[in-house]
């Protein structure tokens, strides 16, 4: 497939194109008149398919030695990298993320593989005391079976494959539902499965919308769902995961405070602050969306972020100067600006921003100035719901204990931040701070691979976490076993 308007033929079911006229298609977020794929959307006969050949290829897949699967995701790792700067345009072409940040999650999806690869040879079980005399118990590790994974657009290739690398290393099958506004990082993803030999039907990718997505996730062959997306559609997933009694891993939003307190080096947390909120222009689970001042040191923090806001360059992502591109879709841009809007109207006042550019030069890309507004209170839209784009919002407080019951007074609970240089305020921030994730003097975004990944409250479900340890328990049961060997 070529940069530029490319056609997806069906459905990816058992290692082959099925076939089928495109009834979708995406833009260029920079250059919306410029269509970049057209694609087939999956029927209910389509996913039925794709379910059955993944059940299908579940029985052989799992028996298959552990070191052998490793070096497939090894194998397919180098392919990707073989195919990187193909697949990082294809990212900022769909998604309008800059270039180095496609390049940077091409990177990491390699690195996802590796590790995971890695993980395959974990002992598959442990073994127990018994109080019976000769008695052992062992565990045993099993895969889950056949797997539902459901991503969204904003890493079109990071998320699908820390979802995918752990389900095939622990011995899944996998059918995979992309996100309908970036299918070619799809369709160029399984080209490297198949260049990379691994065997047919244990990847399968089915194309298209919400409904093709519930179709999937309502499909009693499925073993378990794992999800990555808006809180409304995680709750209906949850809702088909619990009737069926399956496991349900969700990722969903995050309204994710960043605190700086009196003692903080304000340039650094201004920095921080900056980059958390407006790379990949705010759309990032993980963005920074409300900053917490204490009051002495408000008027020279805000300072030095506008500062830093001001001279962020935006434009588009194969830009090498852009810092940040445009928002994904006109939609997007439309629900953010109408949120800010909104928050005016609340109270709000607008320091940065607040408009979308409409420079001729930016060929009428879905562009949005980075937005920095100062709020009195969390009642404006904008601390309260996850509006998702380049804006942030500002609030002086007075004492710590203001400060954490303000950064929890949301409905989310993903990651958050403290700038401080006081050890007893950072330890009390990392038990306070009602978040999957805490960082101290550091950015609310970003996200090991090897560490546990998730939130609390509304940012995640019952499942648990991803990545890490997290994701071989999210796809592999246990079996406890009671051997007492006979004669003894
Ligand atoms: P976002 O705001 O990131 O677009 P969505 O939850 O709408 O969040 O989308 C994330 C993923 O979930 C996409 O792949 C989308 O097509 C899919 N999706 C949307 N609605 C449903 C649904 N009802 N059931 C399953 N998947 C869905």
């Amino acid at each position: 497939m070529t940069a530029g308007a490319a056609r997806i033929d069906g459905q990816w079911i058992g290692g082959r194109w099925t076939g089928g006229m495109p009834d979708m298609v995406t833009t260029n977020p920079a250059h919306p008149r410029r269509e970049v794929t057209r694609f087939a959307s999956a029927d209910d006969q389509a996913v039925d398919e794709a379910v059955a050949t993944a059940a299908g290829a579940a029985a052989r897949w799992r028996t298959i030695p552990a070191q052998e699967r490793a070096g497939l995701l090894r194998g397919l790792a180098g392919r990707i990298g073989e195919c990187g700067d193909h697949l990082a345009r294809l990212i900022t072409l769909e998604s309008g993320k800059v270039l180095s940040e496609s390049s940077g999650e091409v990177a990491r999806a390699i690195d996802t593989l590796h590790y995971n690869a890695a993980r395959a040879l974990a002992p598959g079980g442990e073994v127990f005391d018994s109080p019976a005399a000769g008695e052992q118990i062992r565990t045993l590790r099993f895969p889950v079976g056949t797997v539902a994974l459901i991503t969204p657009w904003n890493f079109p290739l990071a998320i699908p494959i820390w979802k995918i690398a752990p389900a095939l290393a622990h011995g899944n099958t996998v059918v995979w539902k992309p996100s309908e506004l970036t299918p070619a990082v799809a369709a160029a993803l399984a080209g490297c499965i198949a260049d990379a030999g691994l065997p047919i039907g244990v990847v399968n990718i089915v194309f298209g919308a919400g409904g093709t997505g519930a179709r999937l996730v309502d499909d009693a062959r499925v073993d378990a769902i794992s999800f990555t997306g808006s809180v409304a559609t995680g709750e209906r997933i949850l809702r088909s995961a619990g009737v069926r009694g399956v496991r349900v891993q969700l990722e969903l939003g995050g309204h994710n405070p960043a605190l700086v307190f009196d003692d903080a080096d304000l340039g650094r947390a201004a920095d921080h602050v900056c980059a958390g909120a407006m790379l990949a222009a705010g759309q990032k689970c993980t963005a920074t969306r409300r900053v917490l001042v204490q009051q002495p040191v408000y008027l020279p923090f805000v300072e030095r972020l506008l500062e830093r806001v001001a001279a962020l360059r935006v434009g588009d992502g194969f830009d090498e100067h852009t810092d940040l591109g445009p928002l994904v879709s006109a939609d997007a841009r439309e629900r953010v600006e109408a949120a800010v809007a909104q928050a005016v109207t609340d109270g709000a006042d607008l320091l940065a921003g607040g408009a979308a550019l409409d420079d001729p030069a930016l060929d009428g890309g879905h562009y949005l100035a980075p937005t920095v507004l100062a709020v009195r209170d969390q009642r404006p839209l904008t601390c309260r719901e996850e509006v998702f784009g380049p804006v942030t919002s500002v609030l002086a407080f007075g004492d710590d204990d203001q400060a954490f019951a303000l950064a929890n007074d949301t409905a989310y609970g993903l990651s958050a931040a403290a700038h401080t240089a006081s050890q007893t305020r950072a330890e009390r921030a990392l038990v306070e701070l009602e978040a999957g994730q805490v960082s101290i003097n550091g950015t609310t975004t970003g996200a090991e691979l090897h560490v546990p990944f998730g939130g609390v409250k509304a940012s995640s479900g019952p499942g648990g976490r991803e990545q890490g340890e997290a994701a071989r328990e999210f796809f592999t049961q246990t079996r406890t076993c009671y051997v007492h060997p006979a004669g003894w």
